[in-house]
């Protein structure tokens, strides 16, 4: 009993594996956005962007920075406009606010010293114009996690009603991966679209697709598979991937968008695979499976460079060969026998 008493102070104190990492936020509001100025501007880092609200704020109306994790807040900065008398407020359980600060001449700051799991800005009851937050500007331990590829994934129809949380729920969710899937596929002088829309139809015979900005879902299809907000972000992999080429084979285009899945964004789901019957070019998750082959055995850019091939119009098949020194054949045999082993 003693020993066991001496021992849990050190695996308290030993760090997890987490230690350190920056945690990730969700930026919250119940006001709605003005066009482009879209939530995540609030916390990307840059002063000279900002999330603007479509209208004033009315009682009630707040925006809040939810982290992930608690962290504890050493400083937390607000600077915006239409803020001035309202207050910067701090929840230790994410959900009781306390005030903190008040704005007055576009600057909110606070000193806290303890561990929140979220902050929020509420307007001054008096207010008269749409608000702008130009940053939230926090030093934490651990840190947060900004936004690199600020989105926002707009609802705008939905046949079924019915469905209409489900929708918002994986805009949130496609919301929350758009960095890692943007990081993922991202090239020199290329930003991903800002403004993602949304919509469920009848009448659709695949699960969901992507056409230009907008990704369309089947109602029928989110009905009777609601945990298959992948399916979503599978769409959202092809609107950041835009590729016009008709060099590009389809079952690449379509390996590249289930790589971001199911190896990159949900690798438990990925499933099972047949061995004996797996072809590279088979498309969807087993192409997934070879690309992240690739990825760990020869070259882990190679998603990064045959992406960026892709998007310009550049493919060809000797992008294998350039990347590994191995034929797109050679390497597809070599995976294949890596399955049985
Ligand atoms: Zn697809």
């Amino acid at each position: 009993m003693l020993r066991l008493a001496l021992m849990l102070p050190l695996i308290v104190a030993a760090p997890g594996p987490d230690a350190g990492r920056p945690v990730a936020v969700v930026v919250e509001s119940t006001l709605p956005t003005s066009g482009g100025e879209i939530r995540q501007q609030a916390f990307d880092g840059d002063p000279d962007s900002a999330y603007e609200s479509a209208r004033p704020p009315r009682e009630g109306d707040a925006v809040t920075l939810a982290f992930d994790a608690p962290v504890l807040v050493r400083s937390v900065e607000v600077r915006a406009s239409g803020l001035d008398g309202g207050t910067l407020e701090g929840a230790e359980d994410g959900a009781t606010f306390a005030p903190l600060a008040e704005f007055r001449e576009g600057v909110a700051k606070a000193e806290p010293g303890k561990t929140l799991k979220a902050v929020r800005v509420v307007p001054a009851k008096d207010a008269t114009e749409p608000i702008a937050i130009r940053e939230f500007l926090v030093e934490s331990d651990p840190g947060l996690r900004r936004f690199e590829f600020p989105v926002e994934f707009v609802v705008d129809e939905v046949d079924d009603p019915a469905l209409k949380d489900w929708a918002d729920r994986a805009a949130r969710e496609c919301e929350r991966a758009y960095d890692l899937i943007a990081h993922a596929l991202r090239s020199d002088g290329y930003r991903p679209a800002k403004v993602v829309r949304m919509s469920l139809k009848d009448g659709i015979d695949v699960p969901a697709y992507a056409s230009g900005d907008r990704v369309t879902g089947s109602t029928k299809w989110f009905r009777d598979h609601p945990d298959d907000v992948g399916a979503m972000v599978h769409e959202a992999a092809h609107v950041v991937q835009r590729y016009r080429s008709r060099r590009n084979p389809g079952w690449l285009v379509e390996g590249v968008a289930d790589y971001v899945r199911f190896v990159l964004y949900e690798p438990e789901n990925i499933g099972g695979i047949n061995a004996d019957r797996a072809r590279y070019d088979q498309s969807y998750r087993v192409t997934a499976r070879f690309l992240g082959y690739i990825v760990e055995k020869h070259d882990p850019d190679f998603v990064l460079k045959l992406n960026r091939a892709m998007r310009e119009g550049k493919y060809s098949d000797d992008i294998f060969k350039e990347s590994t020194g191995k034929t797109m054949e050679e390497l597809g045999a070599e995976w294949k026998e890596s399955l049985k082993g």
